[in-house]
């Protein structure tokens, strides 16, 4: 039997359920189609800290795979229209692929399941939970947060499933190196993809320095690194998977101590959690502005006001810190995040979906479920029960930013500028 393996947000050897179910095969094709970046929201390409990260991860995944006598053939295209030429080429029998909660991206798989001649499996690797274990059917996800962590935070997570220690030999295929990405990680977060940068960071937190017994406490901090895990990059390239988190936690509060801290750490997890499952419920609706019950806001589009949140030019030192840090880095805090997207939805009344374009483009963790979902949620169109979060820009500076050391590295400081650039009819205003 010849197997296909398509590899999506799950670029790793380690706990990868799909790859193992395909370890059996005589011959096994591994694919990997780079992601098509559709224009959307004023918004084009992928960022350059995002496509090196991706880079770096797929490279990583490759490198891997030759030590097991495998390769990986790295394709551009659409999957619908590449993956059947290569069962036809290469006599594919069966194709797997892991499962992604997207809308679009369940699209395409459903329209490569119809122009397939062979079966199609899919396989959970990226969720903490299978849908089969969650106490709820597919259908009946709770609207909010809490009743779906009241249910879940009980349920046993399966432990990761080992590497392979042999894969099956590839077809003779055109396998080609994958250049490395000419961006280089900047200094404030000197961070590379792949499973073993992933793993270490992860060893370095819980472990080593510990970060996870104090995580209650230091989590709002602005810096990558310093207070948060920083795990979001590996999770949401798949490079780390969250089962893998999930036995650190365990085995840091079975080896040490299980507090507050350790606790929350599970709760974000699960937060995590709660987004893929409900992108998979929401459907189409995540990109609504209104979201699945179109709650329609008022909000206007101001490109000015756009381009120059986009730029960290805004009138607000703090968020244009975040978001200088989140263009040079390719990441920012959940607290910058949370500071940014409120200043977008509430201070500027801009749609919600061109700040979560913005970052779709440049999130070096950029996940369709959880940035959608945190999105909405911000803007009160999602599963927020209290309908939107307005955040005190200048209460969150003082709180979070106290000394400005934060804004003062970002530049976010920026000189003020004329409320109004053109008059009624358009026309440049030119000061005398
Ligand atoms: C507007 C907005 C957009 C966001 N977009 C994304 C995105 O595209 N990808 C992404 O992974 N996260 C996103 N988040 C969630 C959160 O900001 C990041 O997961 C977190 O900042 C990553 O840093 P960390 O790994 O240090 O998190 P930690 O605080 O250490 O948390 C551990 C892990 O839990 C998960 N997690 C934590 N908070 C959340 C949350 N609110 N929602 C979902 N998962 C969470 C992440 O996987 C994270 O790595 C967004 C949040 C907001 C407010």
């Amino acid at each position: 039997m010849r197997h296909l393996y398509w590899f999506r947000n799950d670029l790793r050897l380690n706990d990868n359920p799909g790859l193992l179910a395909h370890a059996g095969a005589d011959r096994l094709l591994l694919v990997y189609l780079w992601p098509r970046n559709r224009p959307w929201c004023n918004v084009t390409g992928m960022g350059e800290q995002r496509e090196r990260f991706l880079v770096e991860n797929v490279r990583s995944l490759r490198q891997g795979l030759l030590r097991l006598g495998q390769d990986l053939l790295v394709l551009h295209g659409s999957p619908e229209v590449v993956i059947p030429e290569l069962v036809r080429d290469y006599r594919v029998d069966r194709v797997g692929a892991s499962r992604a909660p997207g809308y679009y991206e369940r699209r395409t798989v459903e329209l490569l399941r119809r122009r397939l001649p062979v079966p199609l499996d899919l396989h959970d690797t990226g969720t903490l939970f299978d849908e089969e274990s969650l106490p709820f059917g597919s259908g009946a996800l709770p609207a909010h947060f809490t009743p779906f962590r009241e249910q879940v935070e009980a349920l046993p997570v399966a432990a990761p499933v080992p590497r392979p220690d042999v894969l099956p030999r590839p077809p003779a295929a055109p396998f080609n190196d994958v250049p490395e990405s000419t961006t280089r990680p900047h200094t404030a977060l000197p961070i590379r993809g792949g499973s073993v940068p992933g793993n270490r960071r992860l060893r370095q937190f819980v472990f080593e320095d510990q970060g996870i017994a104090r995580y209650k406490t230091t989590r709002n901090c602005l810096d990558g690194l310093a207070g948060s895990s920083t795990l979001s990059p590996w999770l949401a390239n798949g490079s780390l998977s969250a089962r893998e988190v999930a036995a650190a936690i365990r085995r840091f509060e079975r080896r040490h101590e299980r507090n507050e801290s350790t606790r929350w750490l599970y709760f974000e997890l699960l937060w995590r959690e709660f987004f893929q499952w409900r992108a998979l419920q929401d459907d189409r609706s995540l990109f609504r502005a209104g979201g699945g019950a179109r709650r329609l806001r008022r909000c206007t589009f101001e490109p000015r006001s756009f381009t120059r949140w986009c730029a960290g030019d805004t009138d607000y030192p703090i968020v244009n810190a975040v978001m200088r840090q989140l263009t040079a880095t390719g990441w920012a805090s959940n607290r910058g995040r949370q500071i940014a997207s409120s200043c977008l939805v509430n201070e500027l009344q801009l749609d919600w979906r061109y700040g979560a374009a913005f970052f779709e483009k440049h999130l070096i963790d950029y996940d369709v479920a959880s940035n959608y979902g945190n999105w909405q949620y911000i803007a009160g169109v999602g599963a927020d029960p209290r309908g939107g979060r307005h955040f005190d820009l200048d209460k969150q500076a003082r709180e979070h930013d106290p000394d400005g050391t934060f804004t003062r590295k970002w530049d976010g400081d920026r000189p003020p500028q004329p409320v109004h650039v053109t008059d009624a009819a358009d026309w440049p205003i030119v000061d005398p």
